[in-house]
């Protein structure tokens, strides 16, 4: 079995509530075919996640994504696992900044976070599976950004492109998911 470790940071403006839980939920019941479980830091449900005071919606770039990274550091220092901070995004239901991207990181080189836009309802509650693969560093086949593919083209895939309010396409994950989840330094034997 692999712990997929996550540290959860919540917004003052994000309804996290209304998702956390389910989305979390959501993974486990995706990932249990192949021996990956989220494990969520502070545990789940007795635990909030951590906030950060911040307001006002959250554009992808412009160095944006890192001022929340940033405010995730100085809330909680010794976070576990990738962060996955639940806020306002401007558009899209998620967001997952990779190691290097210098649109979204000004200042330093953050492995892999994750953003969820906490308003957004999603009927297979996949939103973060689907960015926990992303962080993982997976390559799709097709969607082509800059040079990296992100997404699968089968629309049955959890890494095809999540059609607004998340389409009704029944998805799962495949095995060359599990792999990208099982290398990422979110992962921990146990
Ligand atoms: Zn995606």
């Amino acid at each position: 079995m692999i712990a997929l470790d996550i540290q959860l940071f919540a917004t003052a403006d994000a309804r996290w509530q209304e998702v956390c839980d389910k989305f979390i939920a959501g993974a486990n019941y995706q990932f249990a075919s192949y021996d990956l479980v989220v494990k969520p830091y502070p545990s789940r449900p007795n635990y909030r996640p951590m906030t950060i005071p911040q307001f006002a919606p959250v554009r992808d770039g412009y160095g944006e994504p890192e001022k929340l990274r940033l405010a995730a550091q100085k809330a909680y220092p010794s976070s576990r696992g990738i962060p996955v901070i639940f806020c306002y995004l401007s558009d899209g239901a998620g967001l997952t900044i990779q190691a290097g991207d210098n649109d979204a990181n000004r200042t330093a080189s953050w492995p892999s976070y994750i953003l969820i836009d906490s308003r957004h309802r999603n009927p297979q509650n996949e939103v973060l599976a689907h960015e926990l693969i992303h962080a993982a560093g997976y390559s799709g086949d097709t969607d082509k950004f800059g040079d990296i593919y992100l997404h699968d083209k089968d629309p049955s895939s959890i890494m095809r492109i999540i059609p607004p309010g998340g389409g009704s396409k029944i998805v799962s994950v495949e095995e060359k998911h599990a792999v990208s989840l099982r290398n990422s330094y979110f992962a921990r034997p146990i």
